[in-house]
């Protein structure tokens, strides 16, 4: 299993960052950080090279730290993912977030800032991952209007809009939101198995022992956490987990272009 989308770059980590992979190394195949701030984006880079052939990365601006970069920044930020690019596996996440960023202004400069993104993407042959919070269909817009082929939409939850992404060739992947989202079932039922992958979203959608999702200050999740999404989606599909195993991995591995080998 592959947890696609984690943030293993995040402070949550830093006491026991290593003993955490350590873990994941036991059961899992390959993790994906998602380094969505210039301030991580060292410490992921560091994980990578450490952790050669086991943790990848993607790296781009969360939209919803829009406000705290300024085209200085940005130029910056462009120049180290470009000379790291052999250490990178995506651009992401980006695209906009219409729940944090309410201002109308701002909104506007999350959708250049994305289109920068997605320009960047394409210059380094690299595929995208998505967040789209509260903002799915104008995401949805700018990636087709872009010709945008490679996509994985994380944390997707608009059924409405299945249909459009199914037909794009693009990728959902799935975390333990599944477990408590009715919509999110539904979601996977209609999904093929060859377009959907795990993830996390670690430190975030940790579950407790009631199986209900908590803050990560209360429960911190770990990438090891896929396994109850998989299960989940096995359930769901009425197929055997091993085979959302081996399905989603192997999405996971053509998508990314993951190499294992050092
Ligand atoms: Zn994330």
């Amino acid at each position: 299993m592959i947890d696609t989308h984690c943030h293993l770059e995040q402070s949550d980590y830093n006491k026991d960052r290593d003993i955490v992979i350590e873990r994941c190394k036991h059961q899992l195949q390959a993790i994906i950080i998602s380094c969505s701030n210039l301030k991580h984006f060292n410490t992921t880079m560091q994980l990578v090279r450490q952790h050669r052939g086991f943790v990848f990365a993607a790296t781009s601006v969360h939209p919803q730290y829009v406000k705290e970069y300024d085209e200085k920044d940005l130029i910056k930020y462009f120049e180290m993912i470009r000379s790291n690019k052999d250490n990178i596996v995506a651009i992401g996440e980006t695209g906009l977030d219409y729940n944090w960023i309410k201002e109308t202004e701002w909104q506007e400069k999350q959708k250049q800032l994305f289109i920068k993104f997605i320009a960047l993407a394409n210059q380094l042959l690299l595929p995208l991952v998505i967040h789209s919070r509260d903002a799915v269909e104008t995401v949805v817009d700018i990636l087709e209007k872009y010709k945008t082929k490679s996509v994985q939409m994380h944390m997707f939850t608009k059924r409405s809009l299945l249909k459009r992404v199914i037909d794009n060739g693009w990728f959902i992947s799935v975390n333990t939101l599944l477990l408590r989202s009715k919509n999110v079932k539904k979601i996977v039922r209609d999904c093929p198995l060859e377009q959907l992958m795990l993830e996390t979203d670690s430190p975030w959608l940790g579950i407790d022992k009631d199986g209900k999702i908590k803050p990560k200050y209360k429960v911190r999740n770990e990438p090891i956490a896929v396994r109850l999404v998989a299960e989940k989606i096995a359930q769901i599909k009425k197929i055997n987990i091993e085979n959302v195993d081996r399905q989603t991995t192997e999405n996971a591995i053509n998508f990314f272009d993951l190499k294992f080998k050092v």
